[in-house]
């Protein structure tokens, strides 16, 4: 096995695919220091700049104090503390659904949820640019697993059309978090009315960012319904660690008995709830932080010139680059890296071969400045490479 091993990776090498984990001596922030330089970065899903707020670490240190490190237990045993109490019920009110349910993670959660909710007899199905852990859910759920191409609503509606499963469920990423392009729940809502499904949508990218004081894609979208099931990350724009599911009451009663990433494990500690409350509060009340964002994704799009990369057409932070091979556009970010600034390649299996792109995230944290410098790098990059 060793050497199996050993030669798999020398491959990756060789397809310019191997990953390389940078080592960070600094907080998430507009900068951030890795062997001893610092760089301008546009790494980082912290769209509104909060994983390095002076209130909501205050927060953490005064929550430690009252309720300790560890959670000691699962939720079901003793583990479920009020902090954690507190929170479900503030995410449940501000996303205007009757219930939430808080998981340690959200590949935890889209595992636990699909697994609860889908089995042998049922049916998902998948947009085929879904993130990965919505995958591992069907996966793990033993349902029927569709996917379809992406975005593509005739497409789906053959697949339900032609579907004897007993349960149907239609699970995609509300925002697409290596496109940054919006999934069409509106007609997928209606799908899910015709033909009896429902909708399990993963806004990771949109829950902060999008929709009246940053509740999400579905409140952007005016869209309610006893049919959706959302979820939403808390390590993104909440700038913490977690996730959330909310919607009806018995969604939530019956996944708290049956999703077993939530049943078996012992859950985030609760200064990390009461800090994630915190985090709430600003995302409610952060209207201009969303509104500067807005100006620099427009700052962005105006300030490049490029002829050959193409920017993709996106209105939420994620900014991707497409560049096409692997080895080009590790030279861009190797470029960039030269100049100071950090954007990251991706590269298949994380999007299509020949996609490769640099996903270039912005967050309220960026000055102006900061994003006309990133444009002009890449104008400059396009010349010199290209
Ligand atoms: C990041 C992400 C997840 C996983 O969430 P974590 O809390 O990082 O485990 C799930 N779905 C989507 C679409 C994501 O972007």
């Amino acid at each position: 096995m060793l050497a199996e091993l050993q030669k798999s990776l020398d491959q990756r090498a060789a397809d310019g695919l191997l990953r390389q984990r940078r080592l960070l001596d600094s907080p998430q922030a507009e900068f951030i220091e890795t062997n001893q330089q610092r760089y301008l970065s546009f790494c980082s899903n912290d769209y509104l700049g909060l994983a390095n707020h002076p209130h909501l670490i205050k927060t953490m240190q005064e929550a430690t104090g009252k309720a300790g490190v560890g959670s000691g237990a699962s939720n079901l045993i003793t583990g479920h503390h009020r902090y954690h109490d507190l929170l479900e019920k503030q995410l449940a009110q501000f996303v205007e659904m009757p219930a939430a349910l808080v998981f340690s993670t959200g590949y935890m959660a889209n595992i636990g949820v699909l697994g609860a909710l889908a089995g042998r007899e049922d049916a998902i199905f998948a947009d085929k640019l879904n993130h990965a852990c919505l995958n591992d859910g069907s996966y793990y759920s033993l349902a029927a697993f569709h996917r379809f191409a992406h975005n593509d609503v005739a497409a789906l509606e053959k697949l339900l059309k032609s579907s004897t499963a007993k349960r149907k469920l239609i699970a995609v990423d509300a925002v697409f978090s290596m496109d940054g392009d919006l999934a069409p729940l509106r007609q997928y809502l209606t799908l899910c009315e015709r033909y009896d499904a429902y909708l399990y949508v993963d806004d990771a990218h949109g829950f902060g960012v999008l929709g009246k004081h940053g509740q999400g894609s579905l409140n952007h979208l005016q869209l309610k319904s006893s049919r959706i099931i959302m979820m939403a990350t808390l390590g993104k724009a909440a700038g913490v660690a977690g996730a959330f599911v909310a919607g009806e009451q018995v969604v939530i009663d019956y996944l708290i008995q049956t999703a077993k990433s939530y049943v078996y494990s012992t859950p985030a500690p609760p200064a990390l709830s009461a800090t994630l409350s915190a985090s709430v509060m600003l995302i409610k009340q952060g209207d201009g932080l969303r509104l500067q964002l807005q100006q620099l994704i427009l700052t962005l799009k105006s300030h490049l010139k490029l002829t050959k990369w193409q920017l993709m057409p996106s209105e939420t932070a994620v900014q991707p680059l497409l560049v096409g091979s692997n080895h080009d556009v590790l030279k861009v970010s190797a470029y960039l890296q030269g100049k100071g600034i950090l954007v990251p390649a991706i590269r298949p299996p994380t999007v299509p071969k020949n996609t490769a792109r640099l996903r270039i995230s912005l967050s309220a944290a960026h000055r102006e400045e900061d994003v006309i410098k990133l444009a002009h790098m890449l104008n400059d990059a396009e010349s010199a490479l290209a």
